[in-house]
């Protein structure tokens, strides 16, 4: 079985990874050859515009996916009659757009923090006489790890934000007063079958993720409700494919953030703390396989590196540590370049482990 994927970051690695085992081979689509994806399978380079490239690139393949959230829309619906698409492009359409999204929660009973879109500096006005501040102004499109955003806690910030982001297409969010953040990744396969792994707990630094615990802790009655949400969101495409969905925790409830159609970040412990890891399920799932278990083999902790890879001598002291370098050239500050996990029986001994393996990073 190939698989087409379209972007070849550290997500599209993992998923080649997952996939030599089982024979299932992952081939890349992506602007440059020497990406974390390209190091590790056969890689077609060309523009994510270019759709007679995709096209020729697509009809090798026995299904498509993608790694990468802001591929255009516009690129991938020519090629639904070549090739099976998964996760499905109308989903994709949803997930970037923040407005979108957080509509979609809405129609499905979902909470969302209270949000309003933002054209003109009057909706500005507007919506925050309606929601109030502090909150948060971001990008309708192309925002990730905190990009696009500022925050607006007094009047006095409505004009540096509006000065940042104004003339493109923007809503505005009430600031959640979170205790956590949590995130579900689940996996609906194209025989309809469906399966969650255990909630996440993770933290994030500057709107980049900088750790995961999972399971969660205390987390049993989130766990249900948040399958519920994530399996409306399934339900409403027939969704194929690992979705995850992130989560804030306000006086104990979920209120949903945002979703990724794709393998997510706070998914990585998967690979060494479940029983089947979220990029092998994922290939699963988009080639018709029956899924894995989604259990946890006992208590996880994943660290990102970002911006610097620790010495790896210094990393491989950690007992148990399992150290995924990403084959990134250029370290940047906010670039994710690898990451650690450790998985521990108890969740003591797991968070003794996260202290030393939070040094590293
Ligand atoms: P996002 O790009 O929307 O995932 O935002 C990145 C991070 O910014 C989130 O994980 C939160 O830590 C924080 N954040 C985003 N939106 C809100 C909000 N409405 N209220 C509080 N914190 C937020």
């Amino acid at each position: 079985m190939k698989v087409a994927v379209i972007g070849a970051g550290q997500l599209g690695r993992m998923l080649a990874l997952a996939g030599y085992p089982l024979g299932i081979r992952c081939e890349f689509y992506d602007r440059s050859a020497d990406t974390p994806g390209g190091q590790v399978g056969p890689i077609t380079t060309g523009e994510f515009d270019d759709v007679a490239k995709l096209a020729e690139f697509a009809s090798r393949a026995g299904v498509l996916t993608f790694d990468w959230e802001n591929i255009p829309v516009s690129s991938l619906e020519p090629l639904a009659g070549l090739v099976p698409i998964y996760p499905q492009p109308a989903a994709l359409a949803v997930a970037q757009d923040r407005l979108l999204e957080k509509t979609l929660f809405r129609d499905l009973g979902i909470p969302t923090p209270p949000f309003a879109p933002v054209d003109l500096r009057s909706d500005l006005e507007a919506a925050i006489g309606r929601i109030g501040m502090p909150g948060i102004l971001k990008t309708r499109r192309l925002g990730y790890d905190g990009k696009g955003q500022a925050r607006i806690r007094t009047r006095a910030d409505i004009d540096a934000a509006w000065a940042a982001l104004g003339g493109e297409a923007l809503i505005y969010e009430g600031f959640v007063r979170f205790s956590r953040e949590v995130s579900l990744v689940a996996v609906r396969s194209s025989r309809d079958e469906t399966a969650c792994y255990p909630l996440a707990e993770n933290v994030h630094v500057d709107g980049i993720l900088a750790e995961t615990r999972a399971p969660a802790p205390r987390s049993s009655a989130l766990q249900r409700t948040a399958e519920r949400h994530v399996k409306a969101v399934l339900e409403r495409y027939r969704y194929v494919g690992v979705l995850a969905m992130e989560f804030f925790v306000e006086n104990g409830k979920l209120v949903a953030n945002e979703m990724a159609p794709r393998v997510h970040n706070s998914g990585h412990w998967t690979i060494e703390g479940a029983e089947t890891s979220q990029f092998e399920n994922h290939l699963r799932a988009i080639a018709g396989l029956p899924l894995g278990s989604t259990a946890a083999r006992g208590h996880a902790a994943m660290v990102n590196f970002v911006g610097r890879m620790p010495a790896l001598a210094g990393a491989l002291a950690i007992p148990g540590l399992h150290l995924h370098d990403y084959g990134k050239r250029e370290a940047r500050p906010g670039r994710k370049l690898g990451h650690g996990t450790v998985v521990a029986t108890t969740a003591r001994a797991r968070d003794l482990l996260l202290a030393r393996l939070r040094r590293l990073a």
